[in-house]
């Protein structure tokens, strides 16, 4: 039995996949709601107001945006000073800014690009030949 300590409350519980505990995912589930209501009736509000109004903490919603969850459309999360990851650059959702998104999805282009590419280079049947007639010559 794999038991954890519960990232979000500390207790202790059986791990089955997630980082928190059974009492915090069922909590969470209704903290995200909360914050997609309160966005959805209150444009533009921003990360404070929201956490207020919501009584969700800012780590909560913060972790809701870094995982992708939540959407930053209609809300201002300029208060939060979420970085980019790579750059520290001011985002507003998500890990990376979209300079550092597109750099990684090139970068993982190229990788695949070079694996793709055969290593052996062909050699004409005549070349080898020749080569090797060299070789012999030297001896
Ligand atoms: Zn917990
Ligand atoms: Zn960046």
């Amino acid at each position: 039995m794999d038991v954890r300590n519960c990232k979000r409350c500390g207790k202790v519980f059986q791990y089955r996949g997630h980082n928190i505990c059974y009492n915090c995912i069922t909590q969470e589930e209704e903290d995200f709601q909360k914050v997609r209501e309160y966005i959805q009736k209150h444009p533009n509000s921003t990360t404070v107001e929201v956490s207020e109004a919501t009584e969700v903490s800012i780590k909560t919603i913060t972790r809701f945006l870094r995982e992708g969850r939540l959407d930053c459309e209609g809300f201002d999360t300029s208060d939060l000073g979420l970085q980019c990851e790579k750059c520290g650059k001011e985002i507003s959702s998500g890990r990376y800014c979209d300079e550092c998104i597109n750099e990684l999805q090139s970068g993982f282009k190229e990788a695949s690009k070079q694996i793709e590419t055969p290593v052996v280079t062909k050699v004409k049947p005549r070349e080898v030949v020749h080569t090797y007639d060299n070789i012999l010559g030297k001896k």
